[in-house]
């Protein structure tokens, strides 16, 4: 019997508490347990009487370790799948491995406060050696493979779509499609419109933070780092059309050039129209992206998190949010002594997830990973003790899950390739 803690109660785990609900005979229990108990209360009661699943809810503080200790004591889950933020990855870990359970998360570590000297101090030394100087990266989470290890148990790092699922098709192309994999641009096209002049389809200080960061890519054996929004390109997207998309800087780049042999070059594009980049700029312009606390009429406040209380709530787009989603990666190699291109790639429609699970298609394609990343280690199909990213595992029963589970993936022996 598999028994679930699920801590994150938003956008994603909304999704991903849903579906592990269509899958109730691997996920017999699951506890929901978030900052806001509400949340989870409410979604326990639109479940209700709709699942075999059996499930509960609780109140937890994830910053504190004790407390989530306390929670995975309390409740004896098999597994924790962490879908609230980046920040709470390491304490979730840290719980894990003093209460013995499997640990998964959807994205990688990042701190909440970038002041902290500290932490400051390690960052100052990874941007110098490794040349891109995102906050986050694996290095944090990847320091805790032997304790992992040495307690038999795995941890699934970024099991959502981009990182995720990304991985899982890189994995797949080298299984299957390649001898020799030479580059790899990921695409992630987001042909959505929910109607709002602004609005961040995930989290909003998490998204804002991603895409105001300078970008880079990884080319013959080091990063190249580049200007936030320098580098352009406009793709055609099928089922979207034409849109313009920027280089990014993206988790996944780091462990992939880890990964997959004698990749020469990888890199990450993400569409924007001219309306979210123009408002973007101006919020980064007036300061109001930044996370360094400031005193306002005698109370300190966080510009991005005040920023936060005033954009809607990612999880309020859905009925609003009509086109869809387009996210791969295209490949070129060899296969055979012969040059060879390859497009493996989602197309998900906002209206339909709404119809479905009532989310936006951004949830929807991070929240189906999570679920099938748990089903993977749940059902022991993967099972390697540690600390590993997507491509580390087998990916055909994995995107076989994806398939059975809405996210269907397409492929393209000839696609047009990002110049
Ligand atoms: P939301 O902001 O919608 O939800 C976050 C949830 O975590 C909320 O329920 C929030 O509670 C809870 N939470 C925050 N802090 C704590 C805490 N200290 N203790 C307990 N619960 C807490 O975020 P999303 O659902 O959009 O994103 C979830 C995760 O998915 C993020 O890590 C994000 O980076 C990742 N992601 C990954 C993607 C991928 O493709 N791999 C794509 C999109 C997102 P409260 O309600 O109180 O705020």
């Amino acid at each position: 019997m598999s028994r679930v803690l699920i801590i994150g109660c938003g956008g994603v785990a909304s999704v991903a508490i849903q579906k592990c609900c269509q899958v109730s005979e691997v996920f017999k229990e699951i506890c929901i347990a978030s900052r806001t108990k509400s949340k989870c209360d409410a979604l326990a009661a639109k479940l209700a009487g709709k699942t075999a699943t059996k499930i509960t809810t609780a109140q937890v503080d994830a910053d504190n370790m004790e407390a989530v200790i306390a929670l995975i004591e309390s409740y004896k889950p098999e597994l924790v799948m962490n879908i609230a933020l980046p920040y709470q990855d390491l304490t979730i870990m840290d719980a894990c491995l003093a209460c013995k359970v499997n640990y998964m998360d959807t994205a990688n570590y990042e701190p909440e406060n970038i002041d902290d000297p500290a932490w400051r101090a390690v960052y100052d030394k990874r941007c110098k050696e490794k040349g891109f100087s995102a906050y986050f990266d694996y290095s944090w989470q990847w320091a805790y493979m032997e304790k992992f290890k040495e307690a038999g148990l795995t941890a699934l790092l970024g099991s959502g779509f981009d990182p995720g699922v990304t991985q899982a098709y890189c994995a797949y192309a080298l299984k299957h499609e390649f001898d020799q994999i030479d580059t790899i641009d990921i695409l992630d096209c987001n042909g959505g419109d929910h109607g709002y002049p602004f609005a961040t389809n995930f989290n909003p200080e998490i998204n804002l933070r991603e895409v105001s960061a300078p970008g880079s890519y990884w080319e013959d054996g080091r990063w190249i780092e580049i200007p936030a929004m320098s580098i352009k390109r406009e793709y055609d997207f099928e089922e979207v059309g034409k849109k313009d998309m920027y280089l990014l800087h993206h988790e996944e780049i780091e462990s992939l050039a880890k990964n997959i042999p004698g990749v020469k070059r990888i890199r990450f594009f993400m569409t924007f129209g001219q309306s979210y980049l123009t408002h973007m700029r101006c919020l980064e312009n007036v300061g109001m992206l930044s996370t360094t606390p400031i005193l306002y009429e005698g109370k300190e406040i966080v510009p991005i998190q005040f920023l936060k209380a005033l954009l809607p709530d990612p999880a309020s787009l859905g009925p609003r949010t009509k086109g869809k989603t387009n996210i791969g990666c295209i490949f070129t190699g060899k296969k055979d002594g012969k040059p060879k291109t390859y497009y493996i790639y989602n197309v998900c429609d906002h209206e339909e997830c709404y119809k479905e699970v009532e989310s936006q298609a951004i949830s929807y394609t991070t929240g189906v990973p999570a679920m099938c990343g748990a089903l993977m280690l749940l059902t022991g199909t993967w099972k390697k003790p540690g600390v590993y990213t997507v491509e580390e595992f087998d990916p055909d029963p994995y995107i076989e899950a994806l398939d059975k589970y809405g996210l269907l993936h397409r492929e393209s022996n000839s696609p047009v390739l990002v110049e």
